[in-house]
């Protein structure tokens, strides 16, 4: 009897806990990834009722303004952008293990690409918000990026990164240069980079948008030949605006597969894989690397 009559308290006791705290049980688990992806940065988290989403007080070591972004299903946006919420991608988007090949292509998947590139939508779709890369960056304004921005080399070459990167991309050369020092292919690579290139305060061509080179946490790779290859998916568009999207693989410049898997070792994505692929590019995204459980 007192088992029965404990067991219905403790039924009633938690039933009304999740009727007034539902929040206490349904934290999106996709906010853990960003703990874990930037696992110095403190995420304190608290249920605004009113606004029935999750209000994240962000604390980086090293800047002293604290940011608060509501959780707005992973676009992590301010108070004042909550109404703005089509202009803006989750920040956890689906980035592929393997490379999608565009022989594979369905006529959708094709027809998507060539509107989602059309200069119109560019400028005015939506795009992935810079909030929540701002606070963790400090790059809200130019002025206070700067001083975070460190001269470093990327196998042999100059190259300018935000410092939260330094480590990241010297583990990267670190590994390639052990690969290279077995694989011929990796070798090649590392002997053909012409530049590597960083940081560079600049809004994406025929958007409103800042580029993740405006960080310091994207570097471009430029080979010193093509070999007669494609690189960039709006330089082949220049040439075959209707057809770019369909470049053979076979076509297009790529790192060594080993190359790509060891900057994705390191939180990083590479260009390529996006379906406006940019082969030259790698951009630091550990949250993705996690969400997308690579
Ligand atoms: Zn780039």
């Amino acid at each position: 009897m007192l088992r029965k009559l404990i067991f219905a308290l403790l039924t009633f006791a938690c039933g009304s806990l999740t009727f007034a705290f539902p929040f206490l049980f349904f934290e999106p688990p996709e906010l853990r990834i960003l703990e874990k992806a930037y696992p110095d940065i403190v995420f304190e988290k608290e249920f605004d009722k009113e606004k029935n989403d999750w209000k994240i007080l962000l604390k980086v070591p090293g800047i002293k303004e604290n940011k608060i972004l509501y959780w707005s299903e992973g676009r992590l946006l301010p108070e004042a952008e909550l109404k703005n919420t089509e202009k803006y991608w989750s920040i956890l988007y689906s980035y592929p293990k393997k490379l999608l090949d565009p022989a594979d292509m369905t006529e959708e998947q094709k027809e998507k690409l060539k509107n989602f590139s059309s200069r119109g939508n560019r400028r005015n779709g939506a795009g992935t918000p810079m909030f929540f890369f701002d606070a963790v960056y400090d790059s809200s304004s130019r002025a206070k990026l700067e001083p975070h921005i460190r001269r470093t080399t990327f196998l042999g070459k100059p190259v300018n990164v935000h410092e939260r990167i330094v480590e990241p991309l010297s583990r990267v050369e670190q590994k390639i240069k052990v690969s290279a020092a077995a694989d011929a292919g990796v070798k090649d690579f590392t002997d053909g980079i012409k530049s590597a290139d960083g940081y560079l305060w600049r809004i994406i061509d025929g958007t409103n948008r800042k580029s993740f080179h405006s960080l310091g946490i994207a570097v471009d790779i430029l080979p010193k030949r093509l070999g007669g290859k494609e690189i960039f998916w709006s330089w082949a568009r220049d040439k075959n605006p209707k057809g770019w999207m369909l470049t053979p693989l076979s076509k297009r410049w790529m790192p060594p597969q080993s190359v790509i898997e060891i900057f994705e070792s390191e939180g990083f994505v590479w260009g390529g894989k996006w379906g406006i692929w940019d082969n030259m590019h790698f951009e630091y995204h550990p949250e993705l690397i996690l969400f997308n459980g690579l």
